[in-house]
C-alpha cells in the first residue's frame, strides 16, 4: 500500500496469479506429470525451426520490422484464408500480426471498447479474456457452456443482449470444453450480431484442430464481414507456442483500430519467427491432416484411460483438452481435488471451475491436455488408474 490504498488498481483485483501458474509449480513440486497447461512437448516441424534459425542468419527481422508485420507473413496469412476458406483478404490493409493471439486479443478490446461496453463471452472462458475485458474497463457478460455437450444456449445469447452490449467475444474450437460452434449455431449469433449492430472479436487458435466437423470462420458468413476480428496464431497450428506469432484478419477499419492500440503495446515482435512462420503457413496439406489425425489419437488415448480410471469423459471434437467431470468419485469440488490429485497419483491438471463466474456451473469439471508424447500419456494413464476404486 501507498497514500493507504493498493498498489494493484481496481480494474485489475482478483487478477493475481493465473491458475496456470499454480498448477505448473505444483507439478515441478511434486515431481508430477502435467497435463494441466497445454503446450506441446514436442516442437513442431523441423524444417520450421530451421527457416527461423536462417532468418536469423541472414538478418531478416532482428531490428524493427514493420508496424503490420513483415509482408511475407501478411501475404502468407492472407493466401491461408483463400486456400482454407476461399475468403479474400488484403495483405496490407486486412491483416495485423501480433504477439501472438494473445496481444491481437487485449488490442482488440482495448481498441473497440468504451468503459462500461457489455462484451458477452462463453463462460468457461480463456483465462486471458476477462482480465482483458476488465483492462479495458469494459463489463463482461457470460454465456454458459454447460455439461454435457456444452453447446451455447442461443435464446440465453439473445437475452444477454442489451443497449450496453458492444462487442461478443467468442472461441471456438472451444478452450477448456472442445466445442466446436455448427455452422447453424454461427449462423444464428451472425444474425443476432447483424440485427443489434455488434462486433464480434473471434479466437480461432484451434482452426486445425477440429476432429469432428469442420472449422467455419464466423467472418465468412453473410453481414459479418465488416463487424468480425478474427484472430488465429502460430503457437497452437505449429506446435511452437513460445514463438508468440498471432494475427488478426479484419475488414480494413478494423485492421487500423486495432493496431492503433496494438503499436502502443509492443510495437511489433518475433521479427525472425514471422519469417519462419510464413513458411509454414505454406506447409502442404498433409503436414495439418498428419497433426489433426496424430492429436485425434492422443485425445482418444487419454480419453480411455480417463474413463477407465474412473471420470465421466466429455469428448472433445477440437482443441487440445478433455474436461472430465469428478462426481463418479463422490467428489464435486475441482480446486481441491487438483490440488491434491499429485499427492494421490502424481498428475497435474486444471479445475474448469476458475474458468466460470457461476460457481455451480464448473465446480466439478477438471480439464487435461493431451498434448502431450505417447509415453507420457501412457504413463499418466496408468497412474491415474490408482483412482480407479
Ligand atoms: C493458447 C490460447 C491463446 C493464446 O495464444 P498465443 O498465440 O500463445 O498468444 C488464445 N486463446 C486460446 C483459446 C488459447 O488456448
Amino acid at each position: 500500500m501507498t497514500q493507504g490504498r493498493p498498489l494493484l488498481n481496481r480494474r485489475l483485483a482478483g487478477f493475481g496469479t493465473t491458475i496456470f501458474a499454480e498448477m505448473s509449480a505444483l507439478a515441478v513440486r511434486t515431481g508430477s506429470i502435467n497435463l494441466g497447461q497445454g503446450f506441446p512437448d514436442t516442437d513442431g516441424p523441423e524444417e520450421i525451426r530451421e527457416a527461423a534459425v536462417r532468418a536469423l542468419r541472414d538478418g531478416r527481422g532482428n531490428q524493427y520490422p514493420p508496424g503490420p508485420g513483415v509482408p511475407e507473413l501478411r501475404t502468407a496469412i492472407a493466401d491461408h484464408q483463400q486456400r482454407r476458406y476461399g475468403l479474400t483478404t488484403d495483405p496490407d490493409t486486412e491483416v495485423l500480426v501480433t504477439a501472438g493471439a494473445t496481444e491481437a486479443i487485449a488490442a482488440a478490446l482495448l481498441a473497440l471498447l468504451e468503459p462500461g461496453d457489455e462484451v458477452i463471452a462463453f463462460e468457461p472462458f480463456y483465462d486471458s479474456y476477462a482480465a482483458c475485458i476488465a483492462m479495458a474497463g469494459g463489463v463482461r457478460v457470460p454465456l454458459t457452456l454447460r455439461a454435457p455437450d456444452f453447446r451455447p444456449d442461443l435464446d440465453a445469447l439473445r437475452d444477454a443482449i442489451t443497449p450496453r452490449t458492444r462487442l461478443l467475444l467468442l472461441n471456438s474450437p472451444h478452450n477448456p470444453t472442445g466445442m466446436v460452434l455448427t455452422r447453424e449455431e454461427l449462423t444464428a449469433i451472425a444474425q443476432l450480431a447483424v440485427e443489434h449492430d455488434l462486433l464480434v472479436v473471434t479466437d480461432e487458435v484451434y482452426e486445425h484442430l477440429v476432429f469432428e466437423g469442420e472449422h467455419i470462420p464466423l467472418i465468412s458468413l453473410p453481414g459479418m464481414r465488416e463487424r468480425t476480428v478474427s484472430i488465429s496464431s502460430a503457437g497452437k497450428t505449429f506446435s511452437y507456442t513460445g514463438w508468440k506469432v498471432g494475427w488478426v484478419v479484419a475488414a480494413a477499419p478494423l485492421v487500423a483500430a486495432v493496431r492503433t492500440a496494438k503499436q502502443y503495446l509492443t510495437y511489433v515482435s518475433a521479427g525472425p519467427f514471422q519469417y519462419a512462420v510464413a513458411e509454414a503457413l505454406r506447409l502442404p496439406d498433409t503436414y495439418f491432416e498428419d497433426f489433426r489425425s496424430d492429436l485425434r489419437r492422443k485425445r482418444d488415448l487419454l480419453g480411455e484411460g480417463l474413463r477407465a480410471a474412473g471420470f465421466e469423459v466429455h469428448r472433445p471434437q477440437g482443441t487440445y483438452f478433455i474436461t472430465t467431470d469428478i462426481t463418479p468419485f463422490g467428489e464435486k469440488d475441482a480446486y481441491a481435488f487438483c490440488r491434491a490429485l499429485p499427492e494421490r497419483c502424481g498428475v497435474v491438471a486444471i479445475p474448469n471451475s476458475v474458468f466460470y463466474d457461476d460457481p455451480d456451473a464448473g465446480r466439478s469439471q477438471v480439464r487435461f491436455t493431451f498434448c502431450k508424447k505417447d509415453d507420457v500419456l501412457h504413463e499418466a494413464v496408468g497412474r491415474l488408474r490408482r483412482l480407479a476404486p
